[in-house]
This record gives structure tokens, C-alpha cells and sequence, in this order.
């Protein structure tokens, strides 16, 4: 890995450091960490590696996640948490990120993701020095994405993030109809997308991804297809295609809600969604995930970890971490390694050959064997942590080596078993049953065998000597189906 500039690091590692904090003034925005895919959203975004392209491959590891809260303008359609930039002084907030990262010391992450809001709304010397510093925490190999919006990109930023160590852009692309583009509010122009990838083509990046949104209102089946043309027209190796869906607190929920838009015909909605499978996968795109598609070996592997159910740590406001991962040090956080052990008597059958930890589900104590923080599987009780999104207390608590604000939600074993296997059930590949009793010391076909057996007689779930997965009628309703592996019977 080429080291950047480090007198550019250094000053922008700690830029502004006695700004007024004024300038980082909350606007909180609705939360919502797309990071963390749940049973009842169904299309989300998503993103890929550069080291070893296998095909689908289980990840293992634990991967970290870096939010940037900011934006250069909202987007109407946006449910995510993000400010606008102008008048934010970004330097002080990424000298947080990168003292919250330092928490996390002693874990080696597997992937790393710097996403947003926009990361590209930072400076550019701020985004490299942070992207520099993300890059030292990560594996030799790792997979390294940064999430990028047309337009935001200049040749010095791209060249820095690659010596920086960044493999993979995602560009929030959405569409490339000019209409469509002003309607979203995305302030950009669909040649800023090509000129864009045209550009991190030629400074190195040879895995790029575009998000795309389809079932916009007024849209047809034949503006997707443009759109969708016209991504492939670019050569790009990863294309996430979602559903636009109106979150509560938006401009767009706001003029449905007063009839200036429509939500399209679910027909329509449905028939993009088949078109696009069809269409992606006829372009070498496979389908390995209910809205993601990637050259073989171009699968994102950060997302990958997700759907795995793998540990990972999120920095920043509004950003979580998963059981057992907090840090063990510093800003005033007390060590939680949270694996108290899994109570006996919770109705779920346990496996009865032995799991990694040589004891199965259970230990003799009746306690889950003690996981560990670093990453390997936690077989008990845990709890996942959210960062609070508003941004001046979560300086202000950095800044003071307080206690970052975070709501804990504890996570118990069945929880865990359920969250895998609605994460599991989101890819083509379904739940990897030997994987599955691995990380959870539990037979999925046993803990599942009711909603399993429902919707193989409706010929929406196949099970195969090593799998459970959705068959292809299922994709589109994945939604309801994933809501029936979401507790325990
Ligand atoms: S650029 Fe992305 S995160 Fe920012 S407002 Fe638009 S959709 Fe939301």
C-alpha cells in the first residue's frame, strides 16, 4: 500500500480543532443506518472487493462502517441521517470519527466502508487522511469501499483515496434520466455519472458499483430500462437496484401524503423488479442478494458480512455496532463484552453435536461460553449499539471522553437466531445450514421447521442437502416471508 501524503494527513487529521462548535449545529434527520438491513425492508442499498475475487464467498471478520453525516443538499426521497455541509465545520467531526476508531483498537477489520450522507461533501484532504487512517486498521487485502456522488469527484481525490488504500466506489447514480434526476433532488447530471466512472476508471478502480432507484413516481417500465441500459453501458461491476420507498420525515413522503406524487402500480413495481433480474443477469450480473448484482467475485463483501450476520462496528452519529463489540477502553465506555450467556428453557432446540465452542449451544454452566470481543461468533446474549445521530453531542462527548450517547438494545440468542436467518434469507444463497449452526449453535431446519415447511409447499422456499433459501417467485414478496423467520414459533 503506497502511503499518501502525510503532511496532508497530519493537518487533516485534526483540522479545526478550536472551531466553534456552533458550526456543527444538529439538523437530525431521520435515522436510519442502511448498513444494518432488517426483515422489513425489503430492497436496500448495497455495494464489493478487490484482493480475492471469489464467487459469494461466506465472509468472516468483522467489518467497520464510518459515517459522514453530511451532505451537500438533501435529497427529497432521503430517509437517511445526514445534515447539509455548508457551515459545518467537517475537520472537527472527522477528528471524532477518528478518535472513536481508536476505541477499537486491537481489532483488525476484515472490510471498510466510509459511507454517508456523502462522504465526497467532506474536503478532499479530509475524506483521504480519514480513508489513510480507516486504511491502517484494515487487513492486508481487505476490501476498502467509499461511497461516492457524481459530480463530487476530482482526479486528486480519487488518486488520493487509491494510495490511501480505497479499492471499490459506489456512486449513488439513481437514474440517468434528467427528469428524474431533478425530481429526486440528487443535484446531479446523468453525464456526471459517466464522466465520474470514466474518471476513477482511468485513476485505477477497477470495481465500481451504482445504486439505482427504480418505481419512481410517473416513471415507466421503459425510463428503467433506459436507466438500467445505460449503467451497463458503463461496464461497472456492481448494481444495486431498490425500490423507491417513501420514508416518514421526507419531501417525497410529505407530497404523497398531499397528492402532488404517487406511489407506481405494484404491477409495474413488480414487473421492473423481474425485468431488472432478467436483464442484469443476461449482462453478467448475478443476483446474489434481493436488490444487489455483481460480476462473480465483485459481490460486496462489507454487505456480504451483514447478511452473514458477522460482528461490525459503526462509527459516528447514528452509526451501530453489533453484540460484543464495544470498545474496551477510553472516552469513559465501560468494557460490555456482553455475552452473558443464553438462558436455558427458551423453546429453541439446540444442536446436539458440538459447535466451536466444543460444548454446544449451551455450556455445562448453563451459560453461553464467553465470546469474544475480536469477532468470533457469540453464541449468548448481546446487544446491538446505535450511536445517537445528533452530531453536537456526539462531538461534544468525543471531544470530552465522555461517554458517546448510544442506545443499547439488547439482542438475546433467539434474537440472534432469527436476525441470521432473515439476513441469511436475504441472499440467493440462503441460509448456509452448516454455517448457520457454526454461528449459532442451532439446526436452522429444527428452529424453522414451520415457516420452512409453509412456504415450501407454496413453492416459494427450496431446501437443498446444504441450504435453505428463497426460490425466485419468492423475491418479490421477500418481505412477508422474512417477517415469518423474524421470531420463533
Ligand atoms: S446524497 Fe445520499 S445520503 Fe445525501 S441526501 Fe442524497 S440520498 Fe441522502
Amino acid at each position: 500500500m503506497v502511503e499518501y501524503d502525510s503532511s496532508l494527513i497530519e493537518a487533516d487529521r485534526f483540522p479545526n480543532r478550536d472551531a466553534p462548535l456552533s458550526g456543527l449545529a444538529p439538523q437530525v434527520g431521520p435515522d436510519a443506518d442502511r448498513r444494518m438491513p432488517d426483515a422489513g425492508t425489503v430492497r436496500l442499498d448495497a455495494t464489493r472487493p478487490h484482493a480475492s475475487r471469489r464467487s459469494d464467498p461466506e465472509p468472516d471478520g468483522t467489518g467497520l462502517y464510518v459515517h459522514v453525516p453530511f451532505c451537500r443538499s438533501k435529497c427529497r426521497y432521503c430517509g437517511f441521517y445526514s445534515v447539509p455541509v455548508a457551515g459545518r465545520h467537517t475537520g472537527r467531526l472527522v477528528d471524532c470519527l477518528l478518535r472513536e476508531l481508536d476505541q477499537y483498537d486491537g481489532i483488525e477489520f476484515t472490510t471498510g466502508y466510509i459511507g454517508g450522507g456523502s462522504p465526497t461533501a467532506l474536503p478532499a484532504g479530509q475524506l483521504i487522511g480519514l480513508a489513510c487512517q480507516v486504511a491502517q486498521r484494515l487487513v492486508s487485502g481487505a476490501e476498502f469501499t467509499v461511497e461516492c456522488n457524481p459530480g463530487q469527484v476530482e482526479p486528486g481525490l480519487l488518486e488520493g483515496l487509491r494510495q490511501a488504500g480505497v479499492n471499490r466506489l459506489s456512486f449513488g447514480a439513481q437514474s440517468f434520466h434528467p427528469a428524474e434526476l431533478e425530481l429526486l433532488g440528487r443535484g446531479h447530471r446523468a453525464e456526471d455519472i459517466r464522466s465520474s466512472v470514466d474518471l476513477a476508471r482511468r485513476v485505477g478502480y477497477d470495481n465500481l458499483g451504482l445504486d439505482l432507484i427504480f418505481a419512481l413516481p410517473g416513471s415507466s417500465l421503459t425510463d428503467w430500462q433506459y436507466s438500467v441500459a445505460a449503467a451497463l453501458d458503463l461496464g461497472v461491476q456492481h448494481i444495486s437496484a431498490y425500490s423507491l420507498s417513501f420514508e416518514p420525515g421526507t419531501v417525497f413522503d410529505a407530497w404523497r401524503r398531499s397528492g402532488r406524487l404517487s406511489a407506481v402500480e405494484e404491477d409495474l413495481d413488480r414487473a421492473m423488479y423481474d425485468w431488472t433480474i432478467e436483464r442484469l443477469g443476461q449482462a453478467g450480473l448475478r443476483q446474489y442478494e434481493i436488490s444487489n448484482f455483481a460480476r462473480v467475485g465483485c459481490e460486496c463483501r462489507h454487505n456480504l458480512g451483514y447478511w452473514a450476520n458477522q460482528p461490525y462496528v459503526g462509527i459516528g452519529p447514528g452509526a451501530a455496532s453489533s453484540a460484543g463489540i464495544l470498545p474496551v477502553s477510553g472516552l469513559g465506555v465501560p468494557n460490555a463484552g456482553f455475552c452473558v450467556g443464553e438462558p436455558r428453557g427458551m423453546g429453541v432446540p439446540a444442536m446436539t453435536a458440538d459447535t466451536d465452542h466444543g460444548q454446544g449451544a449451551q455450556g455445562r454452566d448453563g451459560r453461553a461460553p464467553s465470546c469474544s470481543w475480536a469477532g468470533r461468533p457469540c453464541h449468548g446474549q448481546g446487544a446491538r449499539v446505535t450511536n445517537n445521530p445528533e452530531i453536537e453531542s456526539y462531538v461534544i462527548a468525543v471531544e470530552n471522553g465522555a461517554p458517546i450517547p448510544r442506545e443499547v438494545q439488547p439482542v438475546n440468542a433467539a434474537d440472534t437466531l432469527c436476525e441470521t436467518a432473515v439476513l441469511n434469507l436475504r441472499r440467493r444463497a440462503g441460509i448456509d445450514l452448516a454455517t448457520f449452526a457454526r454461528q449459532t449453535g442451532h439446526d436452522a431446519l429444527r428452529t424453522f421447521a414451520g415457516p420452512i415447511q409453509r412456504y415450501r409447499d407454496l413453492g416459494l422456499i427450496e431446501v437443498t442437502p446444504g441450504a435453505v433459501r428463497l426460490t425466485a417467485p419468492a423475491l418479490p414478496i421477500a418481505d412477508s416471508i422474512l417477517c415469518d423467520f423474524a421470531a420463533l414459533e
